[in-house]
């Protein structure tokens, strides 16, 4: 059962949450949700990436009303990015309510921007400088005005616009409740909040330093749009017989599964809207080998007792350093060799990094597979099952058969036609996979696993 259900939310929110895809709530969320719900001051502090946003999106839209105009809920941002993709996040989450968030900031016609504060947004999401030039004009009035929100309030700062905070919060109404989020707290931030907010309860969720074991990492930076044609092509080279692909919500698991099982691989996935008579069916054909790739989120990989895995791709990379050592746990135990490859897009890049800062372990890069070398690595493949099999010597039934074929073909030409039969030819049929944005999620627990492997670079079927 889904953290978010403990947080007693609308039946509207919850569905929102559900089609977002996301499975519990991160621990920022579930530590502030619920006083902001209550109508206090809150101080969420916690790093980048765990899900601050959603944060306080969800008491704004469950705390204002449709009915009423003018805004009721201001959300102050550092950049023109943030302000656009924090009140798309908000428009996610307020899609069944009735409720509508604008973003407002600099670089973007004044006067469109007027015309569309004059359809009364609920919400106004903006840069510190373009509400103050709208408070200014008068088209944005503040009398409405129920919860202020300083996102990324150290960011804020280092920019420059403690001044215009001040100036927008001594404007705002004096009831209102006000929320600040924020990766550190600067001293500047504690005085702000002394001074314009009420009491507020205050949330920590601290970055934790973490170890991983000496499984090979590796990541390729790639554009959204190749990731699935790169994790197939290192499918193909690979050739594992026991992987773990993580998604990072149940959409995304959904249709990673079916492209996969459209292009010919042995998938299956494993997500939290699934039965538990479906998951546990999915797990032991994964368990007993009948299927290759499991194609999980954390969530539903959590706590799985698998030892067989040797490959573990992060589809998506992981919400968190602690999600990554979880998944990443999931290879090379009980001494085999493990292997883990995270696709990321350019824009993630940081986030790989700060999950090498906190688990203080250089993860290389990788460039994508080619065409070329996926095939390549899956006629190295065929191959070596070829030379397994004469070592088991499990074909002798054949021999005859071989003999009489002999006697028609050279046995080059025999041989090239077995491994071209043998060989996985990579398939491109399109595929469309919906990009996501990255998600956070903090685990408590932590993994320790006692073992050290070598990259093996090709597995060999038996
Ligand atoms: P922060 O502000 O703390 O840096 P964001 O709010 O930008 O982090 O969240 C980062 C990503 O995490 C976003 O893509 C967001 O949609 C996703 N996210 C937020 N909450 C959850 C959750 N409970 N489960 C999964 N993903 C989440
Ligand atoms: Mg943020």
């Amino acid at each position: 059962m889904s953290t978010f259900n403990n947080l007693n939310l609308s039946a509207e929110i919850m569905s929102a949450i559900n089609k977002l895809g996301f499975e519990e709530a991160t621990p920022i969320q579930e530590k502030t949700i619920p006083p902001a719900l209550a109508g206090h001051d809150v101080i969420g502090q916690a790093p980048t990436g765990t899900g601050k946003t959603i944060s306080f999106a969800i008491p704004i839209v469950e705390r204002i009303s449709a009915e009423a105009n003018k805004p009721q809920a201001l959300v102050i941002t550092p950049t023109r990015e943030l302000a656009i993709q924090v009140g798309e996040e908000i428009n996610k989450v307020a899609q069944f309510k009735g409720v509508h968030a604008l973003p407002i900031y600099g670089g973007q016609d004044i006067n469109r921007q007027i015309r569309a504060l004059k359809k009364n947004p609920q919400i106004i999401v903006g840069t510190p400088g373009r509400i103050m030039d709208h408070l200014r004009r008068s088209t944005i009035r503040f009398h409405n005005l129920k919860i202020v929100v300083l996102d990324e309030a150290d960011e804020m700062l280092n920019m420059g616009f403690l001044e215009d905070i001040e100036t927008i919060l001594q404007a705002a109404p004096s009831q209102r409740q006000t929320l600040l989020f924020s990766a550190t707290m600067p001293k500047q931030i504690v005085a702000l909040a002394n001074k314009f907010m009420n009491n507020p309860a205050m949330v920590k969720i601290a970055p934790k330093a973490m170890t991983v074991d000496n499984t090979e990492q590796y990541y390729i930076e790639i554009p959204h749009g190749k990731k699935f044609d790169t994790l197939c092509n290192l499918l193909d080279m690979h050739a594992p017989t026991s992987a773990i692909v993580f998604g990072r919500t149940k959409r995304g698991v959904d249709e990673v599964t079916e492209a996969l099982t459209k292009r010919g691989y042995s998938a299956e996935g494993l997500h939290g809207d699934l039965t538990q008579a479906r998951r546990d069916s999915v797990m032991r054909q994964f368990r007993s080998g009948a299927t290759e790739i499991l194609v999980a989120t954390d969530v539903a990989a959590r706590g799985l007792d698998i030892d067989s895995v040797t490959h573990v791709y992060n589809f998506d990379i992981p919400q968190d350093p602690e999600s990554y050592v979880h998944r990443i746990g999931r290879t090379g135990r009980a001494g085999r060799t493990g292997l883990a490859i995270t696709l990321i897009t350019p824009r993630e890049l940081s986030q790989l990094k700060f999950i090498e800062r906190l688990t203080k372990k250089k993860i290389q890069r990788l460039s994508a597979p080619t065409l070329t070398e996926a095939r390549e690595g899956a006629q190295q493949v065929a191959i070596e099952r070829l030379i397994a099999t004469i070592e088991e010597q499990t074909a002798n039934s054949y021999r005859g058969l071989a003999e009489s074929l002999l006697e028609h073909h050279d046995s080059v030409t025999l041989l090239a036609a077995a491994i071209k039969l043998l060989t996985k030819e990579p398939n491109t049929t399109p595929v469309n996979i919906t990009e996501e944005r990255p998600k956070p999620q903090t685990r408590k627990n932590q993994t320790k696993r006692p073992r050290s492997n070598s990259l093996k670079k090709r597995k060999r079927r038996k």
